[in-house]
Parts: C-alpha cells; sequence; structure tokens
C-alpha cells in the first residue's frame, strides 16, 4: 500500500516515520547538529547546514505534506515566520486581500510590519458577491483564515478557489483552527494551506512552530529559499516533539470536537449565554457550509457572556479547569478574553466593527473528561 493511501490515522503515525538505517531504532534521531561533514568541497549526502535542512525537520516535512495531500511541506520556527516568509515571496506593492477576522498577530504582521511593502484590503470573505468584486481588481493573493479567530465564519475555500482562479489569483488558507484531520484546503482548490503547528498539530502546548503545504513547486522552491536567506528554521529538537505529538492528531481532534459539541450546547441552553458560535451547531450562520468543506467541527468555541466587561473578567477569573491563556489546541482546556489579551492589537472600533465585543469569550476546548469541563463552567457562572 502506497503511503498516500494510507487512512490519516495511519499517515500521522507512520508518513516520514521508517526506522532509523543505522540502528533500527524506532523513533526519529534528533540530529542536534548545526554542520554536517563533506567528504571533498561541496561532496555531501545532501546536508550542509541546519538552517538549510535537517534530517529530523525533513521527516517532519514529509509526514505534514501527507497529512494536507500535498507534494510539499516546508516546516518554519513559528506560524508568523511562515505567514512572513509568504509574504516575502511576492512583488513589492503586491495587492492582498485578507478576511477581516483574522489572527491578531496576522493582521499586526500585516498592518504594521508589509504595510510599507504591500497594500492589503480586508473584508468579509463569508460574503462571495464582495469577494468576487474585488477579485475582479486581480490581486495577487488572497488571505483565508476558516474558520476565523476568534469568531468562528466559515468562508466557501470551493468557491472563492474558483473565483479566484478564474481570475488568476493565488489563495492561501490559514487552515490552523481545524487541522489537517478535518479540513483539507488543497483538495477544496486553494493553493497553499498554512498552519500555526503551535496549536492542534503538536497539540501539547510545548512547541512553537509553522508550516505550509503546496503542490506548488515554483512557489515552494521560493519559500524554501526565503527561508534559507532569512533565517526563521524550526530546531531539530521541536521538529522531534511536533513528530511525537502529531502521532495522536486523529484521536486528539475526534475527543476535542466531542467535548466542544457537549460544551457549546450546554452554554446554547445557559441563562447567562447570550449567543454561542459553533460550527457543530445548527445555528452557525455558515452551519451548512462547515458540514461540506470540513470532516468535523473542531474544538474551539465562542461565546458571549450576558453582561458587561467587568462580568466577563470576573468570569475569567472564576473557571479553575479552564487556563485563562493565550493559544489554543493543546490537550489542556484554555479560556481566554480576545479583546483584552490576543486581538489587543486590533483598535477596538476595527474589533466592534466586525462583531468581536467585550463580552466575548473563546474556549479552546481540551480533551479532559466533559464533566468536569462542564462542571467548572458552571461554577464560574454562579459567580457573574
Ligand atoms: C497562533 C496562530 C497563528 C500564529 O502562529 P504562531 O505559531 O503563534 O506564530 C496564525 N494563525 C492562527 C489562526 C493562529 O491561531
Amino acid at each position: 500500500m502506497k503511503k498516500n493511501d494510507w487512512n490519516f490515522a495511519t499517515k500521522v503515525i507512520h508518513a516520514g516515520g521508517e526506522a532509523d538505517k543505522e540502528t533500527g531504532a524506532i523513533m526519529p534521531p534528533i540530529y542536534q547538529t548545526s554542520t554536517y561533514v563533506q567528504s571533498s568541497p561541496g561532496k555531501h549526502k545532501g546536508y550542509e547546514y541546519t538552517r538549510s535542512h535537517n534530517p529530523t525537520r525533513s521527516r517532519l516535512e514529509e509526514n505534514l505534506a501527507a497529512l494536507e495531500n500535498a507534494k510539499y511541506a516546508l516546516v518554519s520556527a513559528s506560524g508568523l515566520s511562515m505567514i512572513d516568509l509568504i509574504m516575502h515571496s511576492l512583488p513589492t506593492g503586491s495587492n492582498i486581500l485578507c478576511g477581516d477576522d483574522v489572527y491578531g498577530g496576522t493582521y499586526r504582521l500585516f498592518t504594521t510590519v508589509f504595510n510599507k511593502q504591500h497594500n492589503y484590503t480586508f473584508l468579509d470573505t463569508t460574503d462571495l458577491k464582495s469577494v468576487e468584486k474585488h477579485l475582479k481588481t486581480k490581486p495577487e493573493l488572497i488571505w483565508l483564515e476558516t474558520p476565523t479567530n476568534p469568531l468562528l465564519k466559515i468562508s466557501d475555500i470551493v468557491a472563492i478557489s474558483k473565483l479566484a482562479k478564474k481570475y488568476k489569483v493565488k489563495v492561501v488558507v490559514d487552515n490552523t483552527f481545524m487541522s489537517p484531520y478535518f479540513q483539507n484546503p488543497l483538495d477544496l482548490g486553494a493553493d497553499v494551506v498554512m498552519h500555526s503547528m503551535t496549536k492542534f498539530i503538536n497539540g501539547h502546548s510545548d512547541v512553537v512552530g509553522g508550516c505550509m503545504m503546496t503542490n506548488n513547486k515554483s512557489f515552494y522552491d521560493k519559500v524554501w529559499t526565503l527561508q534559507n536567506s532569512i533565517g526563521p528554521s524550526q530546531s531539530p529538537f521541536d521538529s522531534w516533539l511536533v513528530l511525537r505529538g502529531i502521532k495522536t492528531l486523529a484521536i486528539r481532534m475526534e475527543a476535542h470536537q466531542k467535548n466542544a459539541m457537549k460544551v457549546a450546547k450546554f452554554l446554547e441552553t445557559h441563562s447567562k449565554v447570550e449567543r454561542v458560535v459553533y460550527p457543530g451547531l445548527k445555528s452557525h450562520p455558515q452551519h451548512r457550509i462547515a458540514k461540506k468543506q470540513m470532516h468535523g467541527f473542531g474544538g474551539m468555541i465562542t461565546f458571549f457572556l450576558k453582561g458587561d466587561i467587568k462580568k466577563s473578567k470576573k468570569f475569567l477569573e472564576k473557571v479553575k479547569l479552564f487556563a485563562l491563556a493565550e493559544s489554543l489546541g493543546g490537550v489542556e482546556s484554555l479560556i481566554e478574553h480576545p479583546a483584552i489579551m490576543t486581538h489587543a492589537s486590533v483598535p477596538k472600533d476595527v474589533r466592534e466593527s466586525i462583531g468581536l465585543y467585550d463580552n466575548l469569550i473563546r474556549l479552546s476546548v481540551g480533551i479532559e473528561h466533559v464533566d468536569d469541563l462542564i462542571a467548572d463552567l458552571e461554577k464560574a457562572f454562579s459567580f457573574v
């Protein structure tokens, strides 16, 4: 059976996972080395310097490519450094379309670093008419995050990719929230998919990392050359940790989703909750598209507490099992307040124009026992 025919749960364990040729070690060695000995100047075994290539990282890249059904994968030191490399790959003065509810760090990178180099237009990418109107202006690229962070808005990847092809616009999807287990943008027509591996892919809150996958060789070559020239390569040890974490991606995602569905239903009927946003709920505005393009609904929930910022703060102080922290996608449950924490770099008027209010709370539902998670939330509600 060829690697590409394997089911996902097999790929996460075996793609890039052959036993070590020298020793038979079943786990990949951590090649903790900066350089490689050459037998004659320029004569080597494919490895010259770890910024350029490292065997542990190569194994992770092989694994990741298989998970997104891609020919090429590139790993970098963080999700943002991968976004940075992709932006560097575009000609200066490029026009870029970007969803209006992207990760706060992406927004900051685009509006305070690359705004001197490219022109960004932010738009609601769930509105296909507006997307087409903007694509007609022939930008270089459209940047989609779906579901978005934190409003969990879902954009139709198939429809947008079709339109983008018509106008020769490249489509990049930040697939961090779904992980390759629940959504495969390349299969839906996107040109490039990227992830913050810090989140679900590694899943154990002990690594920062990023990656991108594509079938376009010249794009891959360009981004690899930029990574080698600029330098944000991931350390061998961090790549090894991701290789270890990724083995359980399939079962973790199933567990995240199972718990999240129960927590979302609990919140939806709670008297102190104004509104719940979870792609798996029928009440989600794009539930139909979610069912069509995702294989599941993930572990992220956003809800609006009845009341003001004071009540939100109190609630966040009173949860115990849900740790109050930025980030997401780890085995442990996290809770955060985007307006004060992850999205503080987005101006208040911009935040509120897209519905990111001060009573919005984001949950990353972990894989603990769901009864304990619900009990923790119930207790915190009793204080507000
Ligand atoms: C965290 C995150 C990023 C940035 O990744 P880092 O690994 O923190 O640099 C990008 N996009 C999304 C959706 C994220 O959640």
